[in-house]
């Protein structure tokens, strides 16, 4: 079933976007928890990482290399930041469209809540 994040792909609501290719998009998370909070997403409608499948190897290996790419573009690099795929009810998982949180910008604690 499609999510908001589908809409987001197909232009039918607004996102601030930042990076986009053939297989991925990223964009600002409405609802940010850190000074820098990116949404990285696959194209294909992937529902978490407890669904991904041998196939998908190939677009979660070019998710994981954005996300470096793109953290570092957002000048994250030097100071660090976190990459988060919160995968179902116990991790708080609210949009069933796999993503990457790229958190950074401040001081992220440890362990999470
Ligand atoms: P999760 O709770 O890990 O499923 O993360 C879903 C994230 O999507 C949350 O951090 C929300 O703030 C974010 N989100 C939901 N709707 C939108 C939207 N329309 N644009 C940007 N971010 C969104």
């Amino acid at each position: 079933m499609s999510t908001i994040f589908t809409q987001i792909i197909n232009r039918e609501i607004p996102a601030d976007i930042v990076y986009e290719d053939e297989f991925c998009l990223a964009f600002r998370d409405i609802n940010p928890q850190a000074p820098v909070h990116v949404l990285l997403i696959p194209k294909k409608e992937i529902v978490s990482m407890a669904t991904a499948e041998t196939e998908d190897q190939a677009i979660l290996g070019h998710l994981m290399v954005k996300a470096s790419e793109i953290a570092s573009m957002l000048e994250l690099s030097e100071s660090g930041y976190r990459l988060v795929v919160n995968t179902n009810e116990d991790a708080g998982q609210s949009v069933y469209h796999l993503h990457i949180h790229i958190l950074g910008g401040r001081k992220l604690t440890w362990p999470p809540g």
